[in-house]
């Protein structure tokens, strides 16, 4: 089955055809290390994750490059104010390779509660300075750089089809837009390399041909990317706010170099959002992973709230809504254990599962698809082992739950049981299955006339 992908730069959907045969390359923007991950951010990453699954389920070797921003994001989209990494570095009095690090591991810990796969490869923008320092000699040679008192300034009137990631009106770009230009030719110019002001002050600071400074953000995910996926890959994802600044301008300066298309497919994600607002660190409205863990909540619950969002769908985050999504998915851990040992799957539903998440991801859809399978009339084996197969795609924990153990006492209870049915001792039949239920257990009778023994719990 091919999968179906919502293209952000052609907006239609279209079937994934890869570059290289069974192959996928897949660069996702990654963390700016300064702070916690909130649960907005790990919603980009968890729809990321759904895609690498779908792909590497139809037998893909997906290579996954995430970068970790770990110097030269500034607090504002035009390459004004501090460095995000060293001013949380003043306020922690820690050093800035000490506040990166920290929040590096404090990231993947989240990605591992929520049971995303581990990026291939995670380079750290620090280490790739020389490569970068290459990539703006490249752009300057071609002619496409400026420089201004305080950086070098990529100049996007260069570039014939800027913005085409997100249809920009070459009108609102130009000179004579409110946007306060500075030194900048152009509105929309952003920088490749900014200087230090104060060299020596930072503590992420490098020698360039242009002087001392740092690298854009922009710049660092082109480099990284193409160091490891080549200068034209598959796809390219993020949130949908990464789409008029950091994309459009990663593959302004992409294709200014290599003269190739950048990327084939990029892929965004909507917004959780809070009240109608988006979540996010500026707008003070942010949670963490780990606060909802405070507050008794598991981190797959929020992995099972947000697959029931479509990805390009805006997703409202309320407690109640986790709550929710708490109860009913250990509603689903229960039917795996009381599912007990797989056997051969329904093919009937995994087959509609397959179909929903190749629509370009419908997980909303392969939810829905899984309550019709747990309560189905399928044999209990063959309804885990489809539980465990939709789970490759999931991610929700259901290969791991354990049948539950039935005590000697029960089984021979349950035994005694079978024969007073044989006799059609129906009495005793009655007092047996009270006696089992006292000790916990319930025993149904299911459809084959088999005996199957099931934890008592309310379902
Ligand atoms: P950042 O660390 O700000 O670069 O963001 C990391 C990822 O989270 C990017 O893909 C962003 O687009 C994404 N993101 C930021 N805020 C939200 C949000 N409220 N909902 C979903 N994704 C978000
Ligand atoms: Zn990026």
């Amino acid at each position: 089955m091919t999968v179906v992908l919502y293209n952000s730069l052609t907006r239609k959907k279209e079937p994934f055809v890869p570059i290289k045969k069974d192959h996928a390359g897949l660069y996702t923007c990654g963390p700016t290390v300064y702070h916690y991950a909130h649960i907005g951010n790990l919603r980009s990453y968890i729809f990321e994750d759904v895609l690498k699954r779908v792909l590497t389920l139809d037998g893909y070797t997906v290579k996954h490059v995430m970068n970790i921003t770990d110097v030269g994001h500034l607090t504002s989209d035009a390459d004004e104010g501090e460095d995000k990494v060293e001013r949380e570095a003043k306020k922690e009095g820690k050093t800035a390779y000490g506040v990166a690090d920290f929040y590096t591991r404090a990231f993947l810990n989240d990605l591992q509660r929520l049971n995303i796969i581990k990026p291939d490869v995670m380079p750290k923008a620090t280490a790739t300075i020389a490569e970068q320092i290459d990539f703006v000699k490249k752009l300057e040679k071609k002619g496409y750089t400026y420089e201004t008192s305080d950086g070098v300034y990529f100049d996007t009137s260069k570039v014939h089809d800027y913005g085409k990631l997100v249809r920009l009106d070459a009108q609102q770009l130009r000179p004579g837009s409110r946007i306060a230009l500075g030194e900048k030719k152009n509105p929309t110019d952003f920088a490749v390399w900014k200087f230090s002001k104060h060299p020596g002050e930072r503590a992420m600071e490098w020698e360039s041909p242009w002087g001392v400074g740092f690298p854009g953000w922009h710049l660092e995910c082109s480099v990284m990317s193409m160091i490891h996926l080549g200068e034209t890959f598959d796809l390219h994802c993020g949130g949908i706010d990464h789409m008029p600044v950091h994309h459009t301008n990663e593959i302004a300066q992409s294709e200014a170099v290599t003269g190739k298309p950048f990327v084939n497919y990029w892929l965004h994600g909507e917004f959780l959002v809070i009240d109608e607002k988006r979540m996010g660190k500026s707008e003070g409205n942010f949670v963490t992973l780990g606060e909802l863990e405070k507050r008794g909540f598991s981190p797959l619950a929020y992995r099972y709230m947000v697959l029931g969002a479509h990805y390009r769908t805006k997703l409202n985050f309320t407690f109640e809504a986790l709550a929710g999504a708490q109860h009913a998915l250990d509603k689903l851990y229960r039917y795996a254990q009381d599912f007990g040992k797989p056997s051969i799957g329904c093919a009937e539903y995994e087959e509609k599962f397959l179909e929903a998440v190749h629509n370009d991801l419908d997980t909303p859809k392969g939810l829905a698809l899984l309550w019709d399978l747990v309560k189905s009339d399928y044999p209990a084996g063959a309804k885990k082992a489809s539980m465990v197969y939709i789970d490759k795609v999931l991610g929700l924990g259901f290969a791991e739950v354990e049948p539950p153990v039935v005590p000697k006492e029960v089984s021979k209870l349950v035994a005694q049981r079978e024969n007073a049915r044989k006799k059609k001792d129906w009495a005793a039949s009655d007092a047996l299955r009270k006696e089992i239920a006292q000790l916990g257990f319930t025993v149904e009778d299911i459809r084959e006339g088999a005996i199957e023994m099931h934890k008592l719990r309310e379902m």
